[in-house]
């Protein structure tokens, strides 16, 4: 199956018990059994809901994996990577990534005695210093929030399999539309569902993919012990929004480019981060491990004022003023005052995260109606 059907058909079956073409909302918490053990493969909705079931396997067949995951939110499913791990640990991330990852690495993990190192992937070699025999995982975020780093996956990985380190990459801003991190060599995928999976902004979810039986093993024993599981009305909604995926991201792409070329030549706009660029540091790489350059942008202004940068995003009205991404409808923020406010200052703005930095999550509305909006708000 192609990707384009995979979305629509991949684990979706019309239901067993009445041929409803959609997968039925089971908002339940608890099955039958005819007698002691005897069941139909559901037992209690923590452990297993056919409603999530269905999305699990739609997720893992689009990321070209075996097992699939759901979670509450985005940070539940980094929660139950981080969980696979011992005290003494030490794990190497990105060091500009999801704000929300730093923060759960450094206030809730470093406590249970798990160390992070923060490194800048663009270099491998900064990688490679910081690999020692603690070393059990890599986490990168490809392209990176809110800089859009281009990390090289494949290289990531080879360096990790040669030091017998598991990879996992958090697919969130490229979706499996884009690339597939698994193809790629890495062993856990991880989504926030919340952005272009769910793609409506009405749900906060999860996910990860594995292909590999042992990581499932602890990803499925974690999901149940640990509990963050998300809910059947949700599953549905996200089952329902992937269909959808394929088209969106095209969109996306094509806005996001136009846009993209329409700030880079904008007299009050400094640097464009847009993977799709020529002039992107990391083009190249993007080039061969990605199918298109998505919707993220980010931008500075020229000055680099805070002020400026407030006024602009005050300003638009399609993009609208709010954190999160990946929906139908063009968002637009301010990184260093939002997002990534739980960074310390010197570490974000070493990252590149400075005051006027705006970050667009580019809709799939019309898009002289975008333009147009950027137009009015950066006149003043
Ligand atoms: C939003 C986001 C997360 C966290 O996901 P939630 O669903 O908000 O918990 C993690 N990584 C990236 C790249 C994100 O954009």
């Amino acid at each position: 199956m192609k990707f384009n059907t995979k979305v629509i058909h991949a684990g979706v079956h019309p239901d067993t018990a009445t041929g409803a073409i959609m997968t039925p909302i089971y908002q339940t918490s608890t099955y039958v059994q005819e007698e002691i053990g005897l069941h139909k493969g559901f037992e209690y909705s923590r452990t297993g809901n056919p409603t999530r079931a269905t999305l699990e396997n739609n997720l893992a067949a689009i990321e070209g994996g075996k097992y699939g995951a759901c979670f509450g939110s985005g940070l539940a499913a980094i929660d139950a990577v981080i969980k696979m791990l011992e005290p003494g640990d030490e794990v190497i991330s990105t060091n500009d990534l999801y704000g929300g990852s730093y923060r759960i690495f450094t206030t809730i993990f470093e406590k249970y005695g798990i160390n992070f190192h923060f490194v800048n992937m663009l270099d491998i070699n900064n990688i490679k210093e910081k690999i020692n025999s603690k070393t059990k995982l890599i986490w990168v975020e490809t392209p990176t929030n809110p800089m859009m780093n281009i990390i090289d996956v494949k290289a990531v990985c080879d360096i990790a399999k040669s030091n017998n380190i598991l990879v996992g990459v958090d697919n969130t801003f490229a979706t499996p539309y884009l690339q597939t991190p698994l193809d790629l060599g890495a062993d856990i995928v991880m989504h926030s569902v919340t952005k272009y999976l769910g793609g409506h902004s009405d749900v906060v979810m999860g996910a990860l993919v594995t292909n590999d039986n042992k990581i499932a093993e602890e990803m499925y024993r974690i999901q149940n012990s640990s509990g963050a599981v998300c809910g059947p009305m949700d599953s549905f909604l996200v089952l329902r929004g992937i269909k959808t995926l394929h088209l969106r991201m095209q969109r996306h792409c094509e806005n996001g480019e136009k846009v993209a070329l329409y700030l880079e030549n904008h007299p009050k706009v400094d640097t464009v981060y847009w993977p799709g660029l020529k002039t992107h540091p990391n083009h190249n790489i993007a080039k061969s491990q990605m199918k298109g350059f998505g919707g993220m942008i980010s931008f500075t202004l020229v000055g680099d004022q805070l002020e400026s940068a407030k006024s602009v995003v005050s300003k638009t009205e399609l993009f609208t003023l709010a954190e999160s991404l990946g929906g139908v409808e063009s968002l637009i923020g301010h990184p260093s005052t939002m997002t990534h406010a739980s960074i310390p200052s010197e570490e974000r703005i070493k990252s590149g995260v400075v005051d006027s930095l705006i970050r667009l999550s580019v809709g799939i509305e019309d898009i002289s109606d975008l333009i147009n909006d950027l137009e009015i708000a950066l006149k003043v």
